[in-house]
């Protein structure tokens, strides 16, 4: 057992974990960062696969935690304007009529987490290791962690940052519902001819829903969640892919991007709907994927997860003299997520059921049209796609 007992012991090195190791710190815990590797270095020439589009509520904890000023500029790109499109009909959100800098912000994922290292090696609360959690056990309100190495880890507080198949969620004894959606996400990106206008484009479409969302440079990334085989299909040939895309184009309201040119490898990522049947158990806590996975289609999953960190961070900061594992300040957590993780589960997986069956396309056109002709409704939605509710 190692000599120093921290107060949590996050599980999970991934964007969630690091900023949630972090944020805890800041609010006064010692906390011990379990499965930490370096992010990978920038690419030679042009971006990383793993692209995500950060809300405003993400971005303001990032900046919270003096992580978002270290990302190079030149590796982000905001979003101006936003199009979704379906049946022949569009929706148009544009920054400046919504009164925001931008509807969000597109980096990659390597990019974010370098900032994050940076940040985790000056913030003396933090202890990171490489050992990866093999077993936890709970007695006498305390958790005993056996670690990859060998080596034994106490704390009162265990986190499970460890992705959609967590295993601190099974230790910690909390069951999960989980639903295949039979599609898998192609993510690759590629160069244009054309302007995007810092503009995100995406369009329900017969094969699944196709997004495009601008990065610096003339180049996109392509993020096509689509039937299973077509996806097999769509990766093993990417020549086909960069066709198929190329012929969306009007689809998405985006022929001005011209002709298309792939750039790195294509990507696969099999989706899935999963909630945890709740976030918090005895001495423990879930946050990101480990509580819930969403369908990519609104590019909400992580910015979810960054939530969850800020809620679990303000939470612990106003504990007073209570242990941070105690049982009243876990539900407190547990409540504050609940509204806005079911929210965004309800939304997406409700898009993904409206736009299956071809029936229902002229309701569905009628009702993109309605929308966009509707400024109150417009404002409702982007302000809580920002994360910070209903834009004032
Ligand atoms: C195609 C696609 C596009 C997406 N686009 C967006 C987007 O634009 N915006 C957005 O907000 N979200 C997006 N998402 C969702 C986003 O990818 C996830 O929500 C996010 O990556 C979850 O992060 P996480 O840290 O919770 O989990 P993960 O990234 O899975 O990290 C978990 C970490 O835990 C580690 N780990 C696991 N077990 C152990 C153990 N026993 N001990 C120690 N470490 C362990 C793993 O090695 C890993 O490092 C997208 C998802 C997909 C599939």
């Amino acid at each position: 057992m190692s000599d120093t007992q921290p107060d949590a012991v996050v599980v999970g090195g991934g964007l969630v974990g690091k900023a949630a190791a972090l944020a805890l710190a800041q609010s006064g815990l010692q906390v011990r960062l379990c499965g930490v590797r370096d992010a990978a270095p920038a690419p030679a020439a042009g971006f990383a696969q793993r692209i995500y589009a950060f809300n405003a509520a993400s971005r303001a904890l990032l900046q919270r935690l003096r992580v978002w000023d270290q990302v190079p500029g030149a590796r982000l790109q905001p979003v101006a304007a936003m199009r979704i499109a379906g049946d022949g009909a569009a929706l148009r959100f544009d920054a400046a009529a919504q009164g925001v800098e931008a509807l969000a912000w597109i980096a990659e994922s390597d990019a974010v987490e370098r900032a994050l290292d940076l940040a985790l090696r000056f913030e003396r609360g933090v202890t990171p290791q490489p050992q990866r959690v093999t077993a936890a056990r709970r007695a006498a309100g305390a958790w005993t962690l056996e670690l990859d190495d060998g080596g034994r880890l106490g704390c009162a507080l265990l986190l499970g940052a460890d992705g959609r198949a967590s295993r601190v969620r099974g230790w910690a004894g909390i069951g999960q519902r989980s639903r295949p959606y039979a599609q898998t996400a192609v993510v690759a990106n590629f160069a244009c001819d054309g302007d995007h206008g810092a503009t995100a484009y995406q369009a329900f479409v017969a094969d699944g829903v196709i997004a495009l969302l601008p990065l610096p440079q003339r180049q996109v990334s392509l993020v096509w969640s689509a039937p299973d085989a077509l996806a097999a299909e769509l990766r093993r040939d990417p020549a086909q892919l960069t066709q198929r895309v190329q012929q969306a184009l009007p689809e998405l309201g985006a022929q001005h991007l011209g002709g298309l040119r792939a750039v790195g490898e294509v990507g696969g990522w099999p989706l899935l709907q999963q909630r945890a049947h709740s976030l918090v158990g005895d001495g423990a806590a879930l946050l990101g994927d480990a509580g819930h996975v969403v369908h990519p289609m609104a590019g909400h999953g992580l910015n979810l997860g960054l939530q969850d960190v800020q809620a679990l961070a303000a939470v612990l900061a106003a504990r007073g003299a209570q242990s941070c594992a105690d049982a009243r300040l876990l539900r407190r957590y547990a409540r504050a997520r609940a509204e806005q993780v079911l929210a965004l589960e309800l939304a997406t997986d409700g898009l993904h059921r409206l736009y299956a069956p071809a029936w229902l396309a002229p309701v569905r056109a009628l009702g993109l049209s309605a929308a966009d002709h509707l400024p109150s409704v417009k404002r409702w939605l982007a302000g809580y796609a920002s994360g910070l509710g209903v834009l004032s």
